[in-house]
């Protein structure tokens, strides 16, 4: 039997698992204050229980902790980036970005990704699982202690598919929100979503207020295709159907993210096809000059098209940014920190996946 992970168990799980210990169930608020908001990383560290209870914890329970393998920090803004191992030896990465508002964590859902897209380094060594909420969680406690910084905005947008993870994204948007834990507002929290249908209908029945951000990458099914695998299985109509519904049950506003490929998505046909399917919808696009992968050929929209890209989209009515490139001396895009690594642990025949 697997140890439960006390990081990932919510407040009523550890009430029952008190009882089950013979203990008072007033122990397991102490507890969850002491793994949420003292980020505590032993048992050990949790003073106010008794030794027998902490020991007995120590013996039959894991406590979720990544141990950071490389930290890179820009010397142009800031942004820091970390390569965490899990417990299993596993690696992940993940990201803090300073902004004027504060400071964000881009966080990894999965360790890899099966979802396919062509222009993406997380997916290019396949899926090797899914992260626990515990994992997820400890990439926000980790990069707010290592940086020093307070973290009050959180993206899932590093590697991996969170809806390919749904039972436990749900469970970790509970815990980090939880007032007793970090208490971070689900406000300043978005999810991003190649496009899996039935899971953004299911979340939006869930009524979390996250930002539901909906990579689109190509205004028609046949580019789709050729970019993200995907989309042989959900089409275009559909996803942008379950779209509509998320905000009808939830009031958030969807964010569409278009990453800008020179010659493939960016031409006049493409933005005034782009602009139809968006226009009258209460909507933001996000446009992402798309970021170099060593191992393709992809190349970023130019600046200036970009640019006028955006102004066509406003000229229809639709909100749009540009997003502006952060971390540039440390990183290329993401999941190329992680990749590095596993290439090397195979060149050195280490055990990484
Ligand atoms: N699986 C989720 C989260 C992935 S990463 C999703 O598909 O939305 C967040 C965003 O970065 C997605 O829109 C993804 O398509 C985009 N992305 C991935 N690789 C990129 C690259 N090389 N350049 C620009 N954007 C990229």
């Amino acid at each position: 039997m697997t140890r439960p992970d006390v990081r990932s168990m919510s407040a009523e799980e550890l009430c029952a698992l008190m009882e089950s210990m013979g203990e008072k169930k007033f122990r397991a608020s102490q507890i969850f204050s002491w793994v949420h908001a003292r980020r505590a990383r032993s048992f050990g560290e949790m003073t106010d229980l008794s030794a027998a209870l902490r020991a007995r914890l120590a013996e039959t329970c894991d406590l979720t902790v990544l141990s950071c393998e490389d930290r890179l920090v820009s010397k142009l803004d800031g942004t820091e980036k970390y390569l965490f191992a899990l417990p299993d030896g596993n690696v992940i990465e993940s990201v803090l970005m300073l902004y004027r508002y504060g400071a964000s964590v881009c966080l990894s859902s999965q360790a890899g990704c099966r979802m396919g897209c062509s222009f993406c380094a997380s997916t290019m060594n396949g899926l090797a699982r899914n992260l626990t909420a515990g994992e997820m969680l400890e990439q926000i406690y980790r990069a707010g202690e290592i940086s020093g910084k307070k973290i009050g905005h959180a993206v899932v947008m590093g590697s991996g598919e969170p809806l390919d993870n749904y039972d436990n994204l749900v469970r970790f948007l509970r815990l980090l929100s939880a007032p007793e834990g970090a208490g971070l507002s689900l406000r300043n929290v978005t999810v991003s979503t190649c496009g899996l249908v039935p899971e953004i209908l299911r979340l939006a029945q869930e009524k979390f207020q996250i930002t539901l951000a909906l990579s689109l990458h190509a205004p028609n099914d046949d580019l789709r295709k050729k970019l993200m695998p995907v989309a042989n299985k959900y089409p275009l109509a559909d996803v942008l159907a379950a779209c509509d519904a998320y905000f009808e049950a939830t009031g958030r506003r969807v964010t569409y993210e278009y990453s800008l490929i020179r010659g493939v998505n960016d031409g006049p046909a493409e933005i005034r096809q782009l602009a139809s399917l968006l226009r009258g919808k209460n909507c933001h696009v996000n446009l992402i000059p798309v970021n170099p992968v060593e191992e393709k050929t992809q190349a970023p929209t130019d600046p200036a098209r970009a640019a006028q890209i955006k102004q066509e989209l406003e000229k229809c009515g639709i909100s749009a940014t540009i997003r502006r490139e952060m971390g540039r001396d440390i990183q290329g895009a993401c999941g190329q920190l992680r990749r590095s690594w596993i290439q090397a642990e195979k060149r050195e025949g280490g055990g990484g996946q």
